[in-house]
């Protein structure tokens, strides 16, 4: 195992506090259902995004009671443009096992903690360090980057092993006395480091506290960490979008997606593979408009999307529901069909 260098918890802690990020609403606070929220929501979200949806989060659900007795529409509505939504269904799950199994009141440890929906290794320790000062290594991927830096971590993450063998020096690299204020200090300031000074391109490393025991920039090419040979493969996915409007009130026809896959729980405009299964689902002579299509780039997915106009006096053979355009802010929709139904002034 990589030894860790002397000194570096100290260096980080002291940069912390006075360079590191120390005024974000959900600093400054050791209630855990505030920490996970934004633990949860600061999950592949830029920290500028996240800042309105906590706010209105907090606002609707001031604590783990609220949220627990909505119903999954509503939280899936008010996620509504953060994508990435399971963890929105994993968000609501876990409050009502915290509410159900632990009285309300969040675990304490990071290992109970990582034992709930949605919440894995290192946000749990995220809680854990942050709220109750435990003594515990978080390693997301912006201290990942850190970590192998500081330490010319050069075996590939994408290894079990090796990545048990990061977590257990991570773990030694934790600052061993004043947990109370120190572990929460500690920890953030190793998020701030990844994510303002060791970026994943020119990291700023003439300003970096922890340069002078970094080995990566000691060898003049910290960028080749991490190390992780595994890419998950890009695809791509074309599909067609029934965007039906009643005559008379100009309803739309949404449906519920089922519970796994693409846009999972949300209400969307009924998806086709082709335009042919489309307007199989039309009825007799109806005629369908095409509208420009466009790409929605998901994660590790490029979905072409075809939407598709129709005006029916009758209801599509399609699962779902008409909705008309003010019931529409209390629905979970996906951020295209969103973008979509706002762009043809339906919204
Ligand atoms: Fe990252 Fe450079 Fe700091 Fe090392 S010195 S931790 S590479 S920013």
């Amino acid at each position: 195992m990589k030894l860790p260098p002397v000194d570096f918890a100290a260096r980080v802690v002291r940069w912390q506090q006075s360079h590191g990020r120390n005024s974000l609403p959900w600093q400054n606070t050791r209630d855990p259902y505030c920490v996970w929220l934004s633990e949860i929501m600061l999950q592949q979200t830029q920290v500028s995004t996240v800042l309105d949806y906590y706010a209105r989060f907090l606002a609707r659900f001031p604590d783990v009671r609220a949220l627990a007795g909505a119903s999954q529409d509503e939280v899936l509505s008010l996620w509504s443009g953060l994508g990435y939504y399971s963890r929105a269904r994993n968000l609501h799950r876990c409050a009502q096992q915290v509410v159900e199994t632990h009285g309300g009141e969040f675990p304490r440890t990071a290992d109970m903690l990582a034992s709930l929906p949605g919440i894995g290794r290192s946000t749990a320790a995220a809680i854990a360090s942050f709220c109750f000062g435990e003594r515990v290594a978080i390693l997301d991927g912006n201290v990942k980057r850190v970590l192998t830096r500081v330490l010319a971590f050069d075996e590939d993450l994408a290894v079990a092993a090796n990545e048990r063998s990061l977590w257990a020096v991570a773990q030694e690299m934790l600052p061993l006395a004043g947990m109370g204020d120190v572990m929460p200090r500690y920890t953030q300031g190793l998020m701030d480091l990844g994510a303002t000074v060791c970026r994943t391109r020119n990291p700023s490393c003439l300003i970096c506290p922890v340069q002078a025991v970094c080995t990566g920039f000691q060898s003049g090419a910290p960028e080749q960490y991490p190390v992780k040979t595994r890419k998950l493969k890009r695809t791509a996915q074309s599909l067609w979008l029934l965007q039906a409007r009643r005559r008379g009130d100009g309803a739309v026809w949404l449906q519920k997606r089922p519970s796994t896959g693409i846009w999972a729980g949300l209400y969307c405009l009924p998806v086709y593979e082709s335009r042919d299964a489309l307007a199989a689902a039309m009825p007799p002579r109806v005629e369908l408009q095409d509208e420009p299509g466009f790409t929605h780039v998901l994660t590790h997915k490029d979905l072409h999307l075809h939407p598709v106009q129709a005006l029916l006096a009758a209801q599509p053979a399609a699962e779902g529901q008409w909705f008309a355009a003010d019931a529409w802010a209390g629905l979970g929709l996906p951020a295209p069909i969103r973008k979509l139904l706002a762009a043809s002034g339906e919204m």
